[in-house]
């Protein structure tokens, strides 16, 4: 059962947002709070000529009105004198949401905010859980029984990452003694753990018609089995875990959900998150 616009993600999990909440502009109202000035606009911001008081699309629709190509000279100063307006452009509220961000001035992102619902395997939950500050709700094995979908790892990506890992990340290295991952042995590792899932599902029905609570029914399965829930945070708070959750050293797995989430922020929020992506590595 999956939420209208779903993301996939690995072999049977996905990402939807539920909903969210404020944008780019509400996080400059919240940052103005401070001085009561309130959004003021994106840029360039058209400031009026300091003699005549007009600005740029007012002259612009003035031209319009009278049938003119060009600009009157500023009615600010004798005829005579037959000079343009002193008109200008400034930055936009753009300047202010940078600051914000670059000087760790984090409370007006924590005025937005986002609920997804995941589909993901039971070790990437673990991962994620890790966020404390989130709010989740998972779904429940003591009450339904869990989809009976597991993740199976790709060979091709098993043995790429058996290469890279040992090298690069202490995180994702390999036992001390590790043979050399070859594509054979991976191939036939995995087709092993699949015909293990199938034993394992058929114990779980065999133990939930024989009786057994779903709650002690689930004790065997895999932490590969996929599990659904929501998770709820203001923007503040999925920056940190897309920080830490896109960075390499984070598990591919987790990174290929942190990216799909990235990308429904950058929906919502695109001003905000480009800040983001500028500041990463
Ligand atoms: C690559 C990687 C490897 C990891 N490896 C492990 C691992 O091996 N084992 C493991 O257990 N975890 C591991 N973690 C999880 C990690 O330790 C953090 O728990 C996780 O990244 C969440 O970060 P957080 O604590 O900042 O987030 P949250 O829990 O959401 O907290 C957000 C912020 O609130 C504050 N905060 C929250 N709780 C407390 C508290 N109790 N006391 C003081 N301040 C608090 C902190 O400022 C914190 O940064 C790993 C994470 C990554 C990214």
């Amino acid at each position: 059962m999956k939420i209208a616009g779903a993301i996939d993600v690995l072999d049977h999990g996905h990402v939807s947002l539920v909903e969210s909440w404020g944008s780019d502009e509400r996080i400059i109202e919240a940052a103005r709070m401070s001085t009561q000035k309130g959004f003021e606009g994106w840029g360039p911001i058209d400031e009026p000529c300091p003699r005549c008081g007009k600005t740029r699309s007012q002259k612009r629709d003035e031209a319009v009105r009278e049938g003119r190509a060009r600009d009157k000279p500023c009615d600010g100063l004798s005829a005579k004198d037959n000079e343009p307006c002193a008109l200008r452009t400034r930055a936009g509220d753009e300047k202010l949401l940078a600051y914000l961000w670059k000087n760790h001035h984090a409370t007006p992102f924590e005025m937005a905010g986002a609920t997804f619902e995941i589909q993901a395997p039971i070790f990437i939950f673990r991962e994620w859980h890790r966020h404390r500050t989130q709010s989740y709700n998972e779904m429940s094995s003591r009450y339904v029984p869990l989809p009976d979908v597991c993740f199976l790892p790709d060979a091709g990506h098993s043995v790429a990452r058996s290469e890279a890992a040992s090298k690069r990340n202490k995180q994702a290295g390999l036992v001390d003694g590790a043979e050399v991952l070859t594509m054979d042995a991976a191939r036939d590792l995995i087709a092993e753990e699949a015909d293990l899932l199938v034993m394992v599902e058929d114990l779980y029905q065999r133990k939930l018609k024989a009786g057994f609570p779903k709650e002690l029914a689930r004790t065997h399965l895999t932490v590969s089995r996929y599990s659904r829930m929501r998770a709820s945070a203001n923007l503040r708070n999925w920056l940190a875990f897309l920080t830490l959750r896109t960075a390499p050293n984070a598990q591919w797995e987790i990174q290929e959900y942190a990216r799909v989430v990235q990308s429904f922020l950058a929906d919502r929020f695109p001003r905000t998150l480009a800040l983001f992506a500028e500041s990463q590595p």
